[in-house]
């Protein structure tokens, strides 16, 4: 692993934090060491590779929280249709058509995204698991990977978990230990009571966390209580499924009894600004959350749903969203920058991965902040929250390894994954054209 020399970098270590002037040694995938670049070159000796700051950022990776990446494929596909309708006649019914290889593709596709928007982690539940395992071995990106189970009924139930197990089995740490598995009862409404319990027993023997989706519509909420007499939050908590760490997509519709609840029992929830305003699911509490003690992450959703995995702009939506009620003090700017950095890496439960100190992983990005839309700056968290955009990131390193420089993806041919994935739109082009016209 090559020991790499980040020279003179305006250097934001954690996103509410003051910027510094700084040089980092990269070393053996971590920060070894942050100082003068004098006094490192003296001590550190040779590099294999120096990258000159120059009116450059150095700050800590996004991480996208919540994603179905390989969805990339179906960008487009049904648009300005409710939740329901969206996947029982349009997202399903493609979904029945998909081949492994076709995951691969559109995963590898989303991974060349991810990384042009200056992401070094993301969280994905979806099918054909193995092949986004691969997209992410291939890519030297970081990942917490998870099957996601549908199985209203116990005898599917049990051959969705044995899948899910297989893919914890067979991926969980794996490539360098950047990945890490969970397990994905898909949301309460569907799975049965005897998936969540048995996917709780299994992510507390394995160590390992929950991926769901939580509380996303009002009509949620509404069939939960109609059946449950409980909210989806309460209906969880007591089958129990809080005693395992659970990462919670959307949570837009919480009463106070259920933040208390998602308070109490340190969930992971993370907000989806794009989808829940393209789905008109309405708008997670995030304030409220985050006054609990709640961590609050940050995710694109799939494809499918946003259209794009640009976390640059989930980002300014969720800080122009907080402030949508009436207060504008809400969600300021360094705090919308920490749910998506910090508090992803936090909500993964990513180890040694965040704030950017020595021992941290090295994963990071660096920021061109020449562009016109950047000048002047008076205050950086500003800048990036409310004005920079993706085409701003210029490098990204996860694990001390350069995975985009200069804005090329050097880890795999970017190229060849879009030429692919245009490839493979032409059967769901058919597919579309025979349900629709
Ligand atoms: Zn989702």
């Amino acid at each position: 692993m090559a020991r790499i020399l980040l020279k003179d970098f305006a250097f934001l270590p954690t996103p509410d934090g003051p910027v510094e002037e700084r040089s980092l040694v990269i070393e053996g995938g971590r920060i070894a060491r942050i100082g003068e670049a004098s006094e490192l070159e003296a001590e550190v000796g040779r590099f294999d590779r120096v990258i000159e700051g120059r009116g450059r950022l150095v700050m800590p990776g996004l991480v996208n929280a919540h994603t179905h990446l390989a969805m990339v494929l179906f960008r487009g596909y049904a648009d300005d249709l409710p939740l329901r309708e969206w996947l029982e006649e349009a997202i399903w019914p493609a979904e029945r058509h998909l081949e492994p290889k076709e995951v691969y593709w559109a995963s590898l596709l989303g991974i060349a995204e991810l990384l042009r928007s200056g992401v070094t982690a993301f969280a994905d539940m979806y099918f054909y698991m193995d092949e986004v395992a691969r997209a992410v071995e291939a890519s030297g990106i970081r990942a917490q990977l998870s099957y996601g189970m549908i199985a209203p009924d116990r005898e599917r139930a049990e051959r969705e978990l044995a899948k899910g197990l297989e893919l914890v089995e067979r991926w969980h740490g794996q490539a360098d230990g950047r990945i890490t598995v969970a397990l994905a009862p898909h949301a309460p409404y569907t799975c049965g009571e005897w998936l969540w319990q048995r996917a709780v027993e299994e992510a507390q023997e394995h160590g390992i966390m929950i991926h769901t989706h939580l509380s996303e519509t009002a009509q949620e909420v509404a069939d939960s209580r109609a059946r449950h007499g409980k909210s989806p939050v309460e209906y969880l908590a007591d089958l129990g499924v809080f005693a395992a760490p659970v990462l919670a997509a959307h949570c837009v519709h919480l009463s106070d009894r259920d933040i208390e609840i998602l308070a109490e029992n340190k969930v992971q929830v993370v907000h989806n600004p794009s989808s829940n305003m393209k789905l008109g699911s309405g708008i997670a509490p995030v304030q409220r959350l985050l006054a609990a003690g709640v961590n609050v992450a940050l995710g694109t959703d799939g494809a499918g749903t946003n259209n794009n995995l640009d976390m640059w702009e989930e980002l300014r939506l969720a800080a122009l969203l907080a402030k949508v009620g009436g207060d504008p003090t809400a969600l300021p700017a360094p705090q919308a920058l920490k749910l998506a950095t910090v508090n992803g890496a936090q909500a993964l439960g990513l180890e040694g991965v965040g704030p950017l100190r020595e021992g941290m992983a090295a994963d990071l990005i660096i920021l061109d902040l020449e562009g016109p839309h950047l000048t002047p700056q008076y205050n950086l968290a500003s800048n990036l929250a409310y004005a920079l955009n993706s085409a701003d990131v210029e490098t990204v390193i996860v694990a001390g390894e350069v995975l985009m420089e200069g804005r090329e993806i050097k880890s795999f041919d970017e190229a060849e994954a879009k030429a692919r994935v245009r490839e493979l739109s032409e059967k769901y082009k058919e597919i579309r054209r025979s349900r629709w016209d």
